[in-house]
């Protein structure tokens, strides 16, 4: 299959080969007809399988035919739970449809809300926004739905594990029926297709396993090491096998500024990402890890969510996510869009509860390499994958709706993973 049989108009070819994309990913091959042909969706995909192009593709192709937004009209409205998120989806959308006389915006919580009205008050083609934000602006009269054509709500299973859906049920009431509406989520539990009965209209219903796509490419192992020498493993793997760059998950958001700190210390480029850190600040980061300033990204799990960076090549747990299912979210940052990947879980011996809950979830047991000069003094107790663990401790649900700009950790689904292949001992790899 190509992009050129796909009907699709030569300015959104154009930009689609500007951006090297050969052939549509699985994931685009069965939405852009579906979304092309005005049907409702409900698409079970996760980041990493290609799921934002399939679905602007197609929108710009019908937006690029329709009439013009009107003033404060928005003619396609995308719901994320993250203003990460929300800023690549609108950054897809302008990458796409640069050879096209439309509008794009982006609002979410955190900025000033002044500018995003002045922009708004033009009318725009495709607006890409958090829930808490866009209500903002329609509490004042800043943005309309009169002319709007599709709604699209992305990462629908995060929305709701942040504590969305009030919000999202008020937008649902000031959309007009008659209009097209896509459905994204990692997993498709019995509260998604609660919301979804009220949302879509007889959907065509797809879905991409990571399987075949995310997490084919990851190998995935672990080093037993003492929590106190976790900084100097960290450390010495980065300089022994001389890694260009990697991203770095810490539970905490105050382990994150520590660890950068520590790393820098050292000479080592890094910098954090989470959720205490301003809009500005998360954005620069981001960028200056992409243009390879920086060297390593420390990032907490809600921040990491939905980042688009490709073709990372490590993936450090520096910490073991509280929910195990987090576990296939983190490593499913590397090895993306065809590129193989490995991820390195740091684990001492108190992280044994999450171990075993993270191995039960994938239904494996994860590789272990312990590294010469680091055997730790307090061991991981040996797993077994033959009896259910006992659940660690969950962090705290949030009782009232959480903003753009949540705590720690979120909770993500559970997908299956890959068996990890043999490994080689870390010593002298390159
Ligand atoms: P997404 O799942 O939408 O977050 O996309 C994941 C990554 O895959 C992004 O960096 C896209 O730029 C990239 N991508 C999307 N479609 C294709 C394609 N057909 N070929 C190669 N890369 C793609």
């Amino acid at each position: 299959m190509s992009f050129a049989k796909m009907g699709l108009s030569a300015p959104l070819l154009r930009a689609v080969e500007e951006q090297g994309y050969q052939t549509p990913t699985p994931i685009q091959v069965k939405a852009i007809p579906v979304v092309l042909a005005g049907r409702d969706l409900m698409a079970a995909a996760q980041t990493g399988t290609g799921k934002t192009a399939g679905f602007a593709l197609p929108i710009l192709e019908k937006l690029s035919k329709g009439p013009r937004a009107k003033a404060n009209q928005v003619r396609t409205l995308i719901l994320t739970p993250t203003r990460e998120l929300a800023a690549q989806v609108h950054a897809s959308f302008a990458a796409y449809g640069r050879h096209l006389s439309l509008r794009f915006a982006v609002v979410f919580g955190g900025v000033k809300i002044n500018p995003q009205m002045m922009v708004l008050r033009q009318g725009v083609d495709v607006l890409v926004a958090t829930p808490g934000r866009l209500l903002d602006l329609y509490n004042q009269n800043a943005v309309r739905f009169n002319q709007l054509e599709v709604l699209v709500l992305d990462e629908a299973d995060r929305m709701l594990d942040m504590g969305f859906i009030h919000d999202i049920k008020k937008i649902l009431a000031l959309l007009p029926k008659q209009r097209q509406t896509l459905m994204y989520s990692a997993t498709f539990s019995d509260e998604i297709r609660g919301l979804a009965k009220n949302l879509v209209r007889d959907p065509v219903q797809i879905s991409v396993t990571p399987q075949n796509t995310t997490v084919k490419s990851v190998k995935h192992w672990l080093v037993p090491v003492d929590k106190k020498r976790k900084p100097a493993v960290l450390i010495h793997l980065i300089k022994e096998n001389n890694w260009e760059q990697a991203l770095v998950f810490t539970r905490t958001k105050h382990g994150a500024n520590r660890l950068t700190q520590q790393l820098e210390k050292e000479k080592i480029t890094a910098v954090a990402i989470h959720g205490n850190k301003s809009q500005n600040a998360r954005t620069k980061a981001l960028a200056d890890f992409k243009a390879g300033h920086v060297r390593i990204l420390v990032a907490t799990d809600i921040a990491a969510r939905g980042l688009d960076i490709d073709q990372l090549p490590q993936v450090v747990n520096f910490d073991l996510p509280n929910v195990a299912e987090d576990y296939v979210h983190r490593i499913g940052r590397t090895g993306r869009a065809g590129s193989t990947g490995e991820a390195i879980s740091l684990v001492s011996a108190d992280e044994f509860p999450q171990l075993s809950e993270i191995e039960y979830v994938i239904k494996e047991l994860i590789q272990r390499e312990y590294l010469d000069g680091f055997q730790p003094v307090n061991d991981v107790p040996a797993s077994r994958l033959d009896r259910k663990p006992k659940r660690p401790k969950k962090p705290k649900k949030p009782k009232a709706p959480v903003q753009e700009n949540p705590g720690e950790e979120g909770q993500g689904k559970v997908q299956k993973i890959q068996p990890a292949g043999r490994r080689p001992r870390y010593r002298g790899r390159k």
